[in-house]
C-alpha cells in the first residue's frame, strides 16, 4: 500500500499533490510511538495493562505502513511481536549482556568497525525508522550522526589509508536514515579512494518504510561508479507487500544486488513453514536470502532465543523444501572471530 498521508499534505512538507508519494521524512515522523495507539489500531486495547512500564527502557517506534501489514486482533502476529514491548524484557538472564558482540573493542576510527579482512563497516547513523525489540541497539543511545559526522572525515581517512579495504559497508542503526545529500558527501569522498570497489548497504528501510527509496535516492545509487549490494532485513514473509516489492524493484533497477538477513526469533519465524515462506517471498521480490542469524545475546532479549539444536533442525527441514539458493546460512557473530561463525 502506498500511503499519501493526509497528515503530510496538511503540513505541506513538499509540493507533491495528493496522488504523489508522501515524503519519506514525513512518514518517518508519523511513526507510532505510543503503545496505546498501536494497540488501538490493532483492536488489542485489552493487552495494555500486561505491558511493561516505560516500554522496558526502549522506546516503541513503528511506521504506519508496517502496522498496516499486521493482522488485526492477533496478539501473536509475527510483525507485532518484533516491536511490542514485553515484560519478558525486564528479566536478567545470565549470559545476556549489553555489548554482546564486542563491537566496542573493534572501533578503528569514529564510527568505523574493522573486524573482517577486506571490508570495513561504518556505523553511518544511529537512527532507525523502527525499534526492533531483539536488537542490540536498545542499549546504545547513539547520537544522530556517527561516521557521517563532519562530512565522514575520520571514516574516509581510515579507509583511504588501508589499501586492504575493497568493500565499504554502511550499517547502523540504519544508514538510509541519512538524507541522500549526506550520502552524496560520502560518495564524493569515495571517488578519491580507488581501492574501494564495492559499496554495501545494510538497511531495514526498504521493508519498513519503502518510500525511502525515492527518485533522488535511486538516482544517487544508479550513478555510483561502484558495485552495489543492498542487504535488507526482513524476518517474516508478511513484512512484504506491493510497496516493498516496488522499493526492491527500484533498487535492482539502480544496479544493486539484493540480499536479505534475518534473525531467528522464537514466536516470530522459528518454524519451517515461516522460514520457507520467507525465502519464497524474498525471491518473489528479487531478493536472495543471505544470513539467518542466531540472536546476539543482548540483555532483555532472551525470550526470543532459539536453541542451536532447534535452529539446526529447522535448517535441515527447509533444506528439503527449498532450492539450495533459497536456504540462508545459519550463523552467529562471535566477538574476536575473523568472520561470522557457521552454527
Ligand atoms: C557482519 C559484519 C561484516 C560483514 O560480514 P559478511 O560476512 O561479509 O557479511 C563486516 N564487518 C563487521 C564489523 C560485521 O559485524
Ligand atoms: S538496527 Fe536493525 S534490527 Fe536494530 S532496531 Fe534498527 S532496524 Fe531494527
Amino acid at each position: 500500500m502506498i500511503t499519501a498521508s493526509p497528515h503530510a499534505r496538511i503540513t505541506g512538507s513538499d509540493t507533491a499533490g495528493p496522488s504523489a508519494l508522501a515524503d519519506w521524512r514525513q512518514l518517518w515522523r508519523d511513526a507510532v510511538t505510543d503503545v496505546g495507539q498501536l494497540l488501538g489500531l490493532l483492536g488489542l486495547e485489552h493487552l495494555h495493562n500486561l505491558l511493561p512500564e516505560g516500554n522496558a527502557g526502549f522506546a516503541l517506534r513503528v511506521p504506519r505502513g508496517f502496522i498496516a501489514r499486521m493482522r488485526h486482533g492477533d496478539p501473536r502476529d509475527p510483525l507485532l511481536l518484533q516491536v511490542l514491548p514485553s515484560v519478558a524484557e525486564l528479566e536478567q538472564t545470565p549470559g545476556f549482556v549489553i555489548d554482546a558482540v564486542g563491537d566496542m573493542g573493534s572501533r578503528a576510527a569514529q564510527g568505523v568497525l574493522h573486524k573482517y579482512e577486506g571490508r570495513a563497516l561504518l556505523i553511518a547513523s544511529g537512527s532507525c525508522a523502527i525499534n526492533c525489540r531483539y536488537c542490540f541497539r536498545r542499549h546504545f543511545p547513539y547520537g544522530d550522526e556517527m561516521a557521517a559526522a563532519g562530512q565522514w572525515r575520520h571514516a574516509l581517512e581510515h579507509v583511504r589509508q588501508d589499501h586492504s579495504i575493497n568493500e565499504l559497508i554502511l550499517s547502523g542503526g540504519d544508514p538510509l536514515a541519512l538524507t541522500t545529500a549526506k550520502l552524496k558527501e560520502l560518495s564524493q569522498g569515495l571517488a578519491e579512494i580507488p581501492h574501494v570497489t564495492r559499496l554495501r548497504i545494510h538497511t531495514r528501510l526498504p521493508v519498513v518504510l519503502p518510500e525511502r527509496i525515492d527518485d533522488a535516492f535511486q538516482q544517487w545509487l544508479a550513478a555510483l561508479p561502484l558495485q552495489k549490494v543492498v542487504v535488507l532485513h526482513a524476518n517474516h514473509a508478511n513484512e512484504f507487500d506491493a510497496s516493498v516489492d516496488a522499493a526492491c524493484a527500484r533498487l535492482r533497477e539502480a544496479g544493486a544486488t539484493l540480499l536479505n538477513q534475518s534473525v531467528l526469533l522464537r514466536g516470530v519465524n522459528d518454524d519451517a513453514d515461516a522460514l520457507t515462506a520467507l525465502s519464497e517471498r524474498l525471491f518473489a521480490a528479487g531478493v536472495l536470502p543471505y544470513y539467518l542469524h542466531q540472536l546476539d545475546r543482548v540483555q532483555g532479549t532472551a525470550h526470543f532465543e532459539v536453541a542451536d539444536t532447534d535452529a539446526q533442525a529447522l535448517l535441515d527441514a527447509i533444506r528439503t523444501r527449498l532450492p539450495g539458493y533459497l536456504v540462508p546460512k545459519l550463523v552467529r557473530e562471535v566477538g574476536g572471530d575473523a568472520s561470522k561463525r557457521p552454527v
